[in-house]
C-alpha cells in the first residue's frame, strides 16, 4: 500500500492526508523538545500513549458537546482526524501556579490561583512563542472578537471538565494548553478542539504526594518519564491492551 501523503512534521507528531477530502491522519511520535527545541530527546512509548490519551480525554470532551477535530484512532499511534485551520495562538489555563507564570510574576510554583486563569501565546518558534494579549490577537486578525469568544468559553468548560475528571483519578490538573482550528462544514465555520492532550502539554501532578506527571519530568530532568506517561493512563483506565510490550505500535486495526 503506498504510504500516505506527508502534509506537517512538527516536534511530536507527524500530519498525514487523510484517506477521505477533510480528513487527516496524526501520527505521534515518541520525540520530545522542550525550551523551544533546545533540548531534544526520545521518551519510549509516549506516542503511543499520547494517542491514548488524547483519544479519551476529547472522547469525553465531545460527551459534554465540545467540539473537538477528533474522530477516530486508528492504531497505536495515529488517529482519524478532520482538517481545521488552526489558529496560530496557543491557549493556556492556569489553575496553580508553575513554569512561566512562576518565573514571570514571582510567584511561586504550586499557589493556588485566586481563579483560573487563561493566557494566550503566539505560535511562531522563530519569535519564541510571545505571550500576546487578545487585543493583539484581534488587531492582527488571527482571529475575530467572534472567535475569542467560543475559545474562551471553550477552554473554561474544557478546563473545569478536565479539572474534575482528572481529580477524580487523583491528578492535579495544574496547568494545559489547547489549541483550536476554524472547522468548515458546507456554509457555516465552527470553532473546535484540536491538536491534543495529554502530559506532553498538561502539567498532571498526583493529588496526595505532588509528584510530577507530566513533560516536567523530561524538561528538568526528573527521570521515570515513560513511567509517569504510563501511570496518568493506568489512572484513566486505558493502557494499552497488552501492556507495556506493544508500546511500538504502529499495528492497524480497522
Ligand atoms: N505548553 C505547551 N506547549 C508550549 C508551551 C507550554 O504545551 O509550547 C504547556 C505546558 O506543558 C504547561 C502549560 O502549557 O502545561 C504552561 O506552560 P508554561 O507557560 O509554564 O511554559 P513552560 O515553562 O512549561 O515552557
Amino acid at each position: 500500500m503506498a504510504r500516505r501523503r506527508q502534509l506537517y512534521e512538527g516536534k511530536a507528531k507527524i500530519l498525514f492526508e487523510g484517506p477521505e477530502p477533510g480528513t487527516l491522519v496524526q501520527y505521534f511520535k515518541d520525540d520530545a523538545t522542550a525550551f523551544n527545541a533546545q533540548k531534544k530527546g526520545t521518551i519510549t512509548g509516549k506516542g503511543v500513549l499520547n494517542n491514548r490519551i488524547s483519544e479519551f480525554l476529547m472522547m469525553k470532551l465531545a460527551d459534554i458537546n465540545v467540539p473537538t477535530h477528533f474522530i477516530r484512532r486508528l492504531n497505536m499511534r495515529e488517529q482519524l482526524i478532520k482538517e481545521v485551520e488552526i489558529i496560530p495562538i496557543e491557549v493556556v489555563v492556569r489553575n496553580i501556579a508553575a513554569g512561566s507564570i512562576s518565573q514571570r510574576l514571582g510567584i511561586p510554583e504550586g499557589t493556588r490561583l485566586p481563579r483560573s486563569i487563561i493566557e494566550f501565546y503566539y505560535k511562531n518558534d522563530a519569535l519564541n512563542d510571545p505571550i500576546v494579549a487578545e487585543e493583539h490577537i484581534t488587531a492582527f486578525g488571527w482571529a475575530t472578537p467572534p472567535d475569542m469568544d467560543d475559545i474562551v468559553h471553550l477552554t473554561l468548560r474544557i478546563n473545569d471538565f478536565l479539572s474534575g475528571l482528572f481529580l477524580g483519578v487523583g491528578i492535579t490538573l495544574v496547568d494545559f494548553k489547547v489549541e483550536f482550528g476554524r472547522l468548515y462544514e458546507n456554509e457555516d465555520m465552527r470553532i473546535v478542539l484540536a491538536d491534543e492532550i495529554s502530559p506532553d502539554n498538561c502539567r498532571l501532578w498526583d493529588s496526595k504526594t505532588n509528584e510530577k506527571m507530566d513533560k516536567d519530568r523530561f524538561r528538568r530532568d526528573l527521570g521515570k518519564i515513560e513511567e509517569a506517561y504510563q501511570e496518568v493512563a493506568r489512572r484513566l483506565g486505558i493502557l494499552p491492551e497488552a501492556g507495556s510490550r506493544d508500546m511500538k505500535g504502529p499495528e492497524t486495526m480497522q
